[in-house]
């Protein structure tokens, strides 16, 4: 339980509600800010402005899954008014409090490196990135659907990455029936796509692999598919780019080339905010659980 932690939530979208409701249940003091349209009345919750004075007794700061723009906005749905992270609220946080998020600008992580805070970024852990894979790849796959005229059984399908998010989303294209090609960058990558069944190849290779292929997700996060590669895949073909913004894809060559390509951020909290506030949810309460004992046993 989570008696006596006082957490506060600052922004966010749909996800954050689960979090809420978990906080809720296990008996934590939760103030919300940045929630003023919230019409849901979660019990013993109370809803307060962003002002430094407020956070002075907060154990842990729950910030949306991408924490704070490069200025410091945090955004919320559930508030019209602007949320702004300051270092005059990091200052009034006790020695001991930690801030969460999904993950952290520049901006955040100096921020409470000035102010000598602890920050946390929940998708940097491989329990929270494997989790938040599976929605993301029912994402992905929904985005293929919307966006071609064939289906994803039996066609060509091209993962380039074999990381977290990449081998859940080879797997759930292969069991749609797809023939699926993994790009790699290691021999061990290469070896476990091959076991599992798919055809890989190494990226430096990318030119030759590309000229047949129906769909291609990148999930690697810097500049792959370039014009060169662009050049030599069929027309018919659709690029879905899920690395991280702005993503590895020459989006203004594929346009004039006339291929569709498109980044598409955010799946999880687009297709399952249901399930992956819950993948939050439970990660946030055993850390902050895990926090409170070390203090207590300090
Ligand atoms: P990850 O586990 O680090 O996977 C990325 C993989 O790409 C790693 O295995 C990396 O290899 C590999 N790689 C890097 N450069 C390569 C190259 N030139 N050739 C072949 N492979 C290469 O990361 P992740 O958790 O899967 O996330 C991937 C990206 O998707 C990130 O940008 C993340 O922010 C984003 N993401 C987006 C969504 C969404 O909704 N769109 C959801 C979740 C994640 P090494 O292991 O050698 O580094």
């Amino acid at each position: 339980m989570l008696t006596g932690i006082q957490i506060s939530v600052i922004g966010g979208d749909a996800r954050q509600l689960e979090v809420i409701q978990r906080f809720s249940e296990l008996d934590a003091t939760v103030t919300l800010f940045g929630f003023d349209n919230l019409q849901n009345q979660f019990s013993g919750i109370t809803k307060a402005s962003l002002v430094p004075e407020a956070l002075q007794t907060t154990d842990a700061v729950i910030l949306p899954v991408v924490g704070t723009d490069d200025h410091g906005n945090i955004e919320s749905i559930f508030s019209s008014s602007e949320l702004r992270l300051l270092a005059e609220h990091l200052e009034a946080l006790p020695r001991h409090a930690k801030i969460y998020t999904g993950m952290a600008k520049m901006y955040l992580k100096k921020l409470c490196a000035a102010c000598s805070i602890g920050l946390v970024e929940l998708l940097e852990r491989d329990d929270v990135a494997i989790y938040n894979s599976i929605p993301t790849a029912e994402g992905a796959v929904m985005m293929a659907i919307q966006n071609t005229d064939i289906t994803i059984h039996g066609s060509q399908c091209m993962v380039l990455g074999f990381g977290r998010t990449g081998v859940t989303l080879a797997r759930t294209l292969q069991g749609l029936g797809a023939n699926v090609k993994v790009g790699v960058n290691r021999p061990e990558y290469f070896a476990r796509a091959w076991e599992m069944g798919f055809k890989p190849f190494y990226t430096k290779d990318l030119y030759e692999q590309v000229a047949n292929i129906d769909l291609l997700f990148n999930t690697i996060p810097s500049m792959i598919v370039t014009a060169q590669i662009i050049a030599n895949i069929p027309h018919r073909a659709v690029i879905i780019d899920l690395a991280s913004k702005p993503g590895g894809t020459d989006f203004r060559f594929a346009e004039k080339r006339g291929i569709k390509a498109m980044l598409a951020p955010g799946l999880p909290g687009i297709v399952a905010p249901k399930t992956a506030g819950r993948i939050m949810a439970e990660t946030l309460s055993t850390l902050i659980l895990e926090d409170a004992s070390t203090r207590r046993n300090v």
